[in-house]
């Protein structure tokens, strides 16, 4: 067999018309949702998903703002930005680049995001809205993980699902997606005991674990979903060989730039799965999309709309 793939990069390009129709109807009636990133230093991959995040929020239409605190910017300094935002009327949602620079208090400076605005959906106030079931803003990621089930057509409710990963920006939110969808849900991380036949339960099986290929075939049931989340890029040349032997064109391209991206599943267990997410433009793309749709939901939320609870 060889699985369905699912591709991230259609479905995003779906989310974000649906988003700029959206923006459309809301200009009509004088809303522009506005989103503010926060970025502090210069982490040069933060600055790279940075302007990924702003280029997105200009093409569907958003009104989008960059704050770019010094490296050497103090916990005080970030929280008076944050406060300043929250008051903006015209900000609809904002987004801390993550990580901070040591200096910086991270927990305190989440916390202080409005939980309305808070379009990362990390807030407590979201995860608790989340865990009860009640309208709030939900992590992009996770999110997109359950877009790609939905638009594919793949059944949630009565399945088995096994996520890898108990990360609360991932793992715990996909989780409890997937439950509030009447998943049957199992969580493993590090200490789970028999992963590959814990895994092997699963008609849905999701990897956010952040080593590359650790997932191989002997951790899929055949025919089944298989969402990979992870990205990890891959330099040496004996890793690359025991995931991609044989792979002429992916051998080119690794020897080209020097590494490559991968996710969390072997390419093998494409010839088990049922469907699977490919690394990249699988789940990649979807979380972006995600922010688009999260910053117009809180515009509407902050306004009063009703929206399907999480
Ligand atoms: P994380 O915070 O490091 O969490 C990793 C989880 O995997 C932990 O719960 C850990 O268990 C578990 N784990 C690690 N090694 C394991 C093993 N050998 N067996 C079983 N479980 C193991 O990572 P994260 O932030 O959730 O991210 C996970 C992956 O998703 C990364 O590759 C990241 O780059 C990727 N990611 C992608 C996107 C996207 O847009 N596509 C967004 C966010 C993250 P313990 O809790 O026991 O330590």
């Amino acid at each position: 067999m060889t699985a369905r793939i699912l591709d991230g990069t259609k479905l995003a390009a779906e989310i974000r018309e649906e988003v700029a129709s959206d923006v459309k109807t809301l200009g009509a009636a004088g809303i522009r949702p506005g989103l503010a990133v926060v970025l502090v230093g210069h982490n040069p991959a933060s600055e790279v998903y940075v302007r990924g995040k702003v280029k997105s929020s200009r093409e569907v239409g958003l009104y989008s703002e960059l704050h770019s605190p010094a490296e050497t910017a103090s916990t005080e300094e970030v929280l008076a930005l944050i406060e300043s935002l929250n008051r903006r009327d015209e900000i609809d949602g904002i987004l801390v680049q993550l990580p901070l620079p040591p200096q910086v208090d991270s927990k305190r400076v989440l916390l202080a995001v409005d939980p309305a605005k808070d379009v990362d959906g990390f807030h407590p106030m979201n995860v608790g809205y989340l865990s009860t079931q009640r309208p709030g803003l939900v992590p992009c990621t996770p999110a997109g993980v359950m877009e790609i089930l939905r638009r594919s057509a793949i059944p949630v409710a009565g399945q088995e699902a096994v996520v890898v990963g108990r990360s609360d920006i991932v793992g715990k939110p996909v989780a409890m997606l997937l439950l509030n969808q009447n998943a049957t849900v199992t969580v493993c991380h590090s200490k789970t005991r028999d992963l590959p036949g814990v895994c092997r339960r699963a008609d849905i099986l999701v990897a956010a674990i952040g080593r590359a290929g650790m997932v191989t075939r002997d951790f899929v049931k055949p025919g089944a979903t298989v969402i990979d989340v992870g990205i990890n890029k891959v330099t040496e040349r004996a890793q690359f060989d025991r995931l991609f032997a044989g792979n002429a064109k992916r051998l080119e391209t690794f020897l080209s730039r020097g590494s490559t991206l991968v996710g969390d599943v072997h390419p093998e267990v494409a010839e088990v799965a049922g469907a699977i997410t490919p690394v990249p433009g699988g789940v990649g793309p979807l979380t972006i999309a995600m922010l688009m749709a999260n910053t117009v939901k809180a515009a509407k939320l902050r306004r009063g709309a009703s929206t399907s609870p999480c």
